[in-house]
């Protein structure tokens, strides 16, 4: 695999969550997979380094580390993570499949085949499986408006997905 240049832009793919309804603003609504973290829909999205997340990735029951100010830190979890391949498997609303470009401080993390970097923007999705969780047709219409704001390509496939943000990234 070619390394990517830190100083430059980069591709990868990752994994939303889609917070439905109408209780809960759109620009609220691209949220982190696993815990809550809002994505901006107007403009890069910028990591921060939340005190409770200080500690080694690897090695989580460790001391913590010395509170840093630029995320994402070496020997910290901090950072907007994203993969270097695609991800095949198909993730049911009220998760969506898609792509950043991400540029910034990156720390990579080359034998777990991700990163973690400071900047990201996510330029496309693929069309997200209806699943039988709650709310599918209103994570949805989420979806769509979510996609619309970033001015996000939806595509059909994780084949197309990398075709479109190998495109994208090398506009920059
Ligand atoms: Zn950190």
């Amino acid at each position: 695999m070619q390394i990517p240049d830190r100083a430059g832009v980069i591709v990868g793919y990752r994994v939303w969550r889609v917070i439905p309804g109408k209780w809960v603003d759109l620009s609220q609504s691209l949220s982190a997979q696993r815990w809550f973290q809002t994505w901006s829909l107007m403009e890069a999205t910028v990591a921060h380094c939340p005190p409770h997340l200080q500690g080694d990735p690897s090695k989580p029951l460790l001391r913590r580390n010395h509170p840093h100010e630029a995320a994402p830190s070496f020997g910290c979890t901090c950072g907007l993570y994203a993969r270097y391949e695609p991800i095949q498997e198909v993730h049911p609303l009220p998760y969506v499949v898609g792509s950043v470009l991400a540029w910034g401080r990156v720390v990579h993390h080359m034998d777990h085949s991700f990163f973690r970097a400071e900047k990201a923007l996510p330029v496309a999705f693929v069309r997200p499986h209806r699943g039988g969780g709650v709310f599918p047709h209103l994570a949805e219409d989420k979806f769509f408006r979510i996609a619309d704001l970033l001015g996000a390509e939806v595509v059909e496939n994780p084949g197309e997905l990398r075709t479109y943000s190998e495109v994208e990234v090398n506009k920059w």
